[in-house]
């Protein structure tokens, strides 16, 4: 996808460190983390959102899950816990069109979701 921010990481357009990579995956830090964990996790192949997955896209969707509990394993979070959120469409807060799984720990975190309006 031409102009997606994410598909330039992954065709390393913008120079991103993996902190992960496999056949169907990548995952780097977030640029503005929020806290001191914060890692994306996203499919090699572009995909808008979560609501614009196939039923086909089912094993890259388990695989985002599984390369984000290695890397929070990795970094050392996995005893203590973390959150793993998918943003999706206008009201989820999602930003960036191309689905990514936000893995984010090492501290405790809020659990402050609610309404804007
Ligand atoms: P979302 O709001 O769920 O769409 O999240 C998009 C996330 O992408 C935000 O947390 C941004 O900080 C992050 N982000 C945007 N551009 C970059 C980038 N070039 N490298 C790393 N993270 C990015
Ligand atoms: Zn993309």
């Amino acid at each position: 996808m031409k102009d997606c921010i994410f598909c330039k990481i992954i065709n390393k357009e913008i120079p991103t460190e993996f902190l992960y990579e496999d056949d169907l995956s990548v995952a780097f830090r977030d640029i503005h983390p929020i806290a001191p964990v914060h890692v994306l996790v996203i499919p090699k192949k572009h995909i808008a959102s979560v609501t614009e997955l196939k039923n086909e896209d089912e094993p890259i969707v388990g695989r985002l899950i599984m390369a984000a509990k290695k890397i929070a394993e990795d970094l050392g979070v996995s005893e203590k816990g973390y959150k793993l959120l998918f943003r999706v469409g206008e009201d989820g807060g999602q930003e960036v069109g191309h689905v990514h799984l936000h893995l984010i720990g090492g501290a405790r975190l809020s659990e402050d979701i609610h309404p804007l309006e």
